[in-house]
């Protein structure tokens, strides 16, 4: 078996319009069942995410977090007006966004954006994969998979990774239950959280700094499904879900 993954060259400094879908067919040669990734940093800046922390007034709570974190109180307003939920506020300010994703300060981000702003995350990360999605096979004439990104943490251990916040066409987790092992054993709980691991593959080639290459196609994998797949089917639904219980917990006893 095989797996291809390359970036796509000549990707310029995105800005507020820019046409990301036109921009990929113009510099890869789109092949069908292709997924092709796409860092959310640029789908929010061509979205026009991207806003300076002190136009935003911040309110006490945010006051209270900025001064913990020592951190500009516009931006930590920022991250609470894109919130449902504040999980833990120190010494990790980690909140559920009002999308469902879990992350910290929002997925709101300075890095490889203009010096004194800050980039969102895409409000609707699934609605732009489609949008890319739909305008790469209007283009192209080829059908394609799209999956957004951003680099987050994750529990328990040390180091970011690639992680999908946005799909088109792909379901985020691939079942394995009622799958046989290789002593003939029926898997019982085995969900393959596919689209996280499309994420990492491609963040290999993007990197986190100065590379300039935030979109990357993977080939060799066709996942292409249905236009039903979200993002939100990888979301553990809060009733099962032992840490969000457990940070809840430590909240109230403050
Ligand atoms: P995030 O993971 O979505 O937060 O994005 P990163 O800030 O980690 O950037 C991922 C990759 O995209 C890196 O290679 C960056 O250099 C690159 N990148 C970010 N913004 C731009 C841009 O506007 N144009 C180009 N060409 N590359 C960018
Ligand atoms: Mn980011
Ligand atoms: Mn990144």
């Amino acid at each position: 078996m095989k797996i291809e993954a390359f970036t796509v060259e000549n990707v310029p400094l995105i800005k507020e319009r820019d046409d990301i879908a036109s921009i990929i067919c113009n510099n890869a040669d789109i092949m069908d069942n292709d997924i092709i990734v796409i860092a959310s940093t640029i789908v929010a800046k061509a979205e026009g995410r991207m806003f300076r922390p002190e136009d935003i007034k911040a309110g006490e709570e945010a006051l209270r977090i900025a001064a913990e974190h020592n951190a500009d109180p516009g931006f930590i307003q920022a991250v609470l007006d894109r919130s449902r939920e504040v999980l833990a506020d120190f010494p990790i300010l980690l909140v559920e966004t009002k999308n469902g994703h879990v992350c910290i300060k929002a997925g709101i981000d300075g890095s490889n954006v203009e010096k004194g702003y800050l980039v969102d995350l895409p409000e609707d990360p699934d609605a732009s994969a489609a949008t890319i999605g739909k305008a790469i096979e209007d283009i192209s004439g080829k059908k394609v998979s799209v999956v957004v990104t951003d680099t987050n943490g994750r529990a328990f251990k040390i180091g970011q990774t690639g992680i999908a916040v946005g799909l088109y066409r792909i379901h985020p987790v691939k079942n394995w239950i009622g799958k046989k092992d290789l002593f003939g054993k029926n898997l019982e709980i085995t969900e393959e959280a596919v689209a996280d691991e499309i994420a990492g593959a491609a963040n290999l080639l993007m990197g986190e700094g100065d590379g300039g290459y935030p979109i990357v196609i993977i080939r060799g994998i066709g996942m292409r499904c249905d236009e039903d797949a979200s993002v939100k089917e990888m979301y553990r639904p809060d009733r099962e879900d032992l840490i969000k219980k457990g940070l809840r917990c430590l909240r109230q006893n403050r």
